[in-house]
């Protein structure tokens, strides 16, 4: 580097600038000839893709006024570095699941309520093929419990033992530190929550690194597990058991982090 701060500085400072000009405009020439004899693919592959979805039946009255999908993509874009994060719904070109953009996906966020069966099956085919055979990323995400890639990717029958919103509050305990999910995250407590009891009739995870309990307004203790990990064929999938649509669930620091380290977590190696 040359000084920046006494005058005889000057003149090789523009010395060096013009030609750093000149190596950036080259560069920029290579870039560009580079760029047109690529396939335009190996060009577009240098970002990784996360695309969150969500049905679109979240209240626009009450705290997810632009839906669920807009406050985690929120929340991922305060900690994903070099990633393109895009949304999807039901309303999307092939509901959000068109070939080409789950082709171009590493993961894909999921959060479904009241529509799953308007889901249709040939995208939830094409969804299960991305993360079986192609290691696609999948992150399922409270009553997607339910939905169909949820189901189809567990191949059981994924219903909770029981369902309650009753005001109870949820103790999330970090119960495998060294899991990359819970990178930087503590144990926290969300204010209120829709509780879902264990058993949860899913395969047994590989890896639990968010666990919980339900405190119920009379002070009674529940134990439960919140986030639970898969590996299904070559994909990954994560299970995130808060996220009802009434609640500030996504707008937590702690949320908003474990959805970052998720997708980080989830998505593909490349080579
Ligand atoms: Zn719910």
């Amino acid at each position: 580097m040359p000084p920046m701060n006494t005058p005889d500085s000057l003149p090789p400072l523009r010395e060096e600038a013009s030609s750093l000009t000149r190596r950036a405009w080259l560069g920029r020439s290579l870039a560009a000839a580079a760029a047109a004899s690529l396939p335009l693919k190996l060009v577009a592959a240098e970002k990784r893709r996360v695309v969150v979805w969500s049905e679109g039946t979240a209240p626009d009255d009450k705290v997810y006024p632009q839906d669920i999908n807009t406050a985690v993509a929120d929340g991922l874009k305060k900690h994903l570095q070099g990633w393109d994060i895009e949304l999807a719904n039901l309303k999307s070109p092939e509901q959000g699941c068109s070939e080409d953009s789950l082709k171009r996906c590493d993961v894909l966020i999921w959060w479904g309520h009241k529509r799953h069966d308007d889901v249709k099956n040939e995208y939830v085919d094409r969804i299960v093929r991305r993360v079986k055979e192609e290691g696609m990323g999948f992150i399922s995400v409270h009553s997607s419990h339910y939905a169909k890639p949820n189901k189809r990717l567990m191949g059981t029958a994924c219903g909770w033992g029981a369902y309650e919103n009753d005001g109870c509050t949820c103790k999330v305990i970090v119960k495998e530190p060294n899991h990359p999910i819970v990178k930087g995250v503590k144990d926290f407590t969300l204010p209120q929550i829709e509780r879902y009891s264990e058993p949860y009739a899913v395969p047994t995870p590989e890896a639990v690194p968010l666990a919980g309990t339900y405190v119920y307004p009379d002070g009674k203790q529940e134990p439960t597990r919140l986030g639970l990990c898969w590996t299904i064929g070559k994909g990954r999938m994560f299970y995130f058991a808060p996220g009802h649509e009434t609640y500030r669930d996504f707008y937590m620091p702690e949320v908003e982090r474990i959805f970052a380290n998720a997708v980080e977590w989830a998505a593909p190696v490349r080579a």
